[in-house]
């Protein structure tokens, strides 16, 4: 199996590229943020649970962001492997993803990760904000807010992988194609 985990800030782009990379690699694309999003459009009780967090841009807990994780995974029995984006956000939930790839005898095969300068972010944020009906895309502090979580509890994610020598970065500027193709490169290494 090929697990990707796609990592960067909020904004970096990894939505965009999963949806393209799920195609040609054929991969299971999994994004908490979505899942999380559907769930309240739906009204269940994860969705409502979630939201209270995700309106202010802080993490929604470990305990149900995991639960909800592992019911997406299991719901993919037989996938070619997974694209994980947005998770894991912490430490705590590298583990779980660990334990859970053990439990199905695989693992995660790399952290790709797409750097983008804080500016940069904040402009892509806000202008996705006037389209998308996100309300945590629509309101500033809430955008930096985000930002700030992502370097306090998810930035540690990267030494997480380095040690396990499954870390590569990839420069998350340019156009949607040019980041395709320098996320397509380090793909194709691994599965080479
Ligand atoms: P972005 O990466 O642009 O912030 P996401 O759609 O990935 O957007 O996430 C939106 C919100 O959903 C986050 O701010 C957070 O509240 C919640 N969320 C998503 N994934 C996780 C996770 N793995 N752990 C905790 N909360 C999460």
């Amino acid at each position: 199996m090929t697990n990707l985990v796609l990592f960067g800030p909020p904004g970096a782009g990894k939505g965009t590229q999963a949806d393209i990379l799920k195609e040609k690699y054929q991969l299971i694309h999994i994004s908490t943020g979505d899942v999380f999003r559907n769930n309240i459009k739906n009204k269940t009780e994860l969705g409502l649970n979630a939201k209270s967090y995700m309106d202010k841009g802080q993490l929604v807990p470990d305990e149900v962001t995991i639960k909800m994780l592992n019911a997406e995974v299991d719901k993919n029995e037989g996938a070619k492997g997974f694209i994980f984006d947005g998770f894991p956000r912490t430490a705590a939930q590298a583990d779980a993803l660990a334990e859970l790839l053990k439990l199905k005898n695989t693992e995660v095969t790399a952290m790709i990760a797409l750097e983008v300068d804080d500016e940069i972010l904040v402009d892509r944020l806000l202008e996705r904000g006037k389209t998308s009906g996100r309300k945590d895309d629509a309101d500033e502090s809430v955008i930096r807010n985000r930002i700030k979580v992502y370097y306090n509890e998810t930035a540690v994610l990267k030494e997480y992988y380095k040690k396990q020598d499954k870390y590569y970065g990839v420069d998350g500027v340019g156009s949607i194609e040019e980041i395709t193709q320098r996320l397509s490169a380090v793909i194709d290494k691994l599965q080479a």
